[in-house]
């Protein structure tokens, strides 16, 4: 037998008990006669003692030749402890080793395999085994674990069928460059890694499964982020015979039992924003809704004053931080640097500072006097203490600077607190997103999903007006999934393909499958996706999905420590017949 009880559960009436243990070495702290020995597994870390005197000398000199991450099976008596560890569970106890088994010694790790490390993110990367031996590391993954458990379980509850669907598919239009496999038995030919299972799912309705989930690997060529790997996790949902209001309420369903049943939170009600508003309110089709700081927008009240940069704007749009008319020079000096990166491009910030004796002090005195700017007090609903940070521009342009502003201001400010979860429903996103590289109208979230009926017929008219049933959760400024009602008919659907720049021969060579689908008593039905990785992050409080990750890729989308993507050999791409033809940088 290797052990009879893990490293995590020895306690205090254990006291007496003849135990064996193993796992991976700690730490050794060797003062002389008397040896302490970390041993560490999975569930936790038990201190090992041995005294000079009463343990036999060849077991004392063994004890002090352990490193680090040996792996050892050890086995004595559970004794208590005379300096109590009140830090970790099994604090209170040691065990007093009678034998001690090295069953594999380890070369010394690269990094401190502790819960502080002095591993940089490379190096960690490189062994990542070893990282994952750390507490907080394996942790994350645990949560994942658990994450994913109790979302079959409510899954299963509403009557999902989980469904795999292929990996070696063709290209599914999800806005991304799609990976690709070469096919050795059909040379010239390639599969497409999923970007989703999205076709696939839509299938399913077409054969009648009603509702399907699956937790599945998604693949996309992407330009990579903190938040973004090339493969990532989704929870994958489709339901028949439903309108939007019955996908949003089961899938707010699913999130309420995640926090729940994960995180023991009773989340409160899911609200609902227009993608107009979100976009009017907050430049962000994603709100952090854990603070207000809503834009106000000033053109009534700043134009025609004399101010040539905001009467040339289109649009002047400010936001009210609380409390900070304490701001000092420095900070706004910084502010407005902050502002001008070539990140955030805006041309320059203009702030009224509402100070504690009601008088305003802004940087555009010259051209309004202190009742205009109580005016705008008035606008942002300011009071004193209160300061405003005003940018102008072209409207889409300065929206996006004016978000960017608002997040920042709410983390100096504090207010953007990670144990906080503000859920919110953005609904009615436009169906088409004009994409000034290629010249042409996209379909901001897939081409299957529906316009909205009443808008139909805009497509001819003013295509960029038309909604759609597409709809996005977001939580704290974060996207966590989104879905839509789908097209069901092969009328529409070629429409769309129409709209969306295809020819007929394209169209019915890319998607014919799926409207021919369409001909056989497709229901109607819609469905959502969930970026399973971000929610794990979301819920674990941290920005970056590659901590849930068990091997996640680096920014370049490398795996270091495989050392993948690689060079196959000559005879791998002589059989799938590719030549190469790289260009040196
Ligand atoms: N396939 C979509 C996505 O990956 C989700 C959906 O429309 O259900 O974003």
């Amino acid at each position: 037998m290797h052990r009879t009880h893990n490293c995590g559960e020895l306690r205090i009436q254990h006291v007496g008990t003849k135990v064996t243990l193993a796992g991976w070495v700690q730490r050794v702290r060797n003062k002389g006669g008397l040896i302490w020995v970390d041993l560490r597994d999975r569930y936790g870390l038990t201190q090992l003692i041995f005294e000079e005197g009463s343990t036999a000398k060849e077991l004392l000199e063994k004890a002090a030749s352990l490193g680090r991450e040996f792996v050892i099976k050890s086995t004595g008596t559970v004794i208590e402890r005379t300096s109590k560890n009140d830090k970790i569970p099994t604090g209170d106890i040691e065990v007093k080793v009678e034998e001690l088994e090295v069953l594999n010694p380890a070369k010394i790790p690269p990094f401190l395999i502790e819960d502080d490390t002095d591993g940089g993110d490379d190096l960690r990367m490189k062994y990542r085994y070893l990282d994952l031996r750390r507490n907080v590391v394996r942790q994350k993954l645990q949560l994942r674990h658990r994450m994913m458990q109790e979302t079959r379980k409510y899954m299963d509850g509403q009557d999902f069928i989980e469904v795999e669907t292929p990996v070696l598919i063709k290209s599914t239009p999800e806005g991304a460059r799609d990976f690709v496999v070469p096919s050795r038995v059909n040379p010239g030919e390639f599969y497409a890694l999923p970007q989703s299972p999205q076709t696939f799912k839509q299938l399913l309705m077409v054969s009648g499964f009603d509702r399907y989930f699956q937790i599945v690997k998604c693949f996309r060529d992407e330009d990579l982020r903190a938040d973004r790997q090339p493969e990532f996790t989704q929870i994958d949902c489709e339901m028949s015979f439903v309108t939007q209001e019955d996908v949003l309420s089961m899938f707010e369903g699913l999130t309420r039992h995640l926090f729940k049943q994960v995180k023991g939170i009773e989340l409160e009600e899911v609200g609902r924003m227009t993608y107009a508003d979100a976009m009017r309110l907050y430049g962000n089709d994603k709100p952090d809704l854990r603070f207000d700081m809503q834009f106000v927008e000033l053109n009534d009240l700043a134009k025609g004053k004399g101010f040539g940069i905001f009467d040339q704007a289109e649009l002047v749009v400010g936001i009210c931080a609380k409390g900070a008319a304490s701001y000092t020079r420095k900070q706004l000096d910084e502010l407005t640097d902050w502002v001008k990166r070539p990140q955030i491009g805006a041309k320059g910030l203009v702030y009224v500072k509402f100070n504690e004796d009601g008088s305003l002090k802004s940087t555009v005195d010259k051209f309004y006097s202190q009742d205009d700017l109580g005016q705008w007090a008035e606008a942002f609903r300011a009071e004193p203490g209160d300061l405003m940070l005003v940018l102008s521009g072209d409207a889409k342009t300065v929206r996006k600077q004016l978000s960017e502003l608002r997040l920042k201001m709410g983390e100096d400010l504090g207010l953007r607190d990670r144990s906080v979860f503000k859920p919110l429903w953005v609904v009615d996103f436009p169906l088409l997103e004009w994409d000034e590289e290629t010249n042409r109208y996209h379909a901001m979230h897939h081409p299957f999903t529906s316009p909205k009926a009443e808008d139909i017929p805009l497509l001819d008219t003013d295509p960029g007006s038309v909604r759609a049933n597409a709809y996005d959760l977001v939580i704290n400024g974060v996207e966590i999934g989104g879905g839509s009602i789908r097209i069901h008919d092969r009328t529409t659907q070629q429409l769309m393909f129409k709209h969306l720049g295809f020819t007929e021969e394209e169209a019915q060579k890319q998607f014919g499958f799926l409207m021919e689908a369409f001909e056989y008593g497709a229901p109607p039905h819609g469905g959502i996706a969930f970026g399973f990785d971000r929610l794990c992050a979301i819920f674990g409080g941290s920005d970056s999905i590659r901590d849930y990750i068990a091997f996640p890729k680096n920014n370049s989308g490398r795996d270091v420590m495989i050392d993948s993507p690689s060079p196959i050999s000559k005879d791998q791409l002589e059989e799938l017949s590719i030549k190469l033809d790289v260009k040196a940088d």
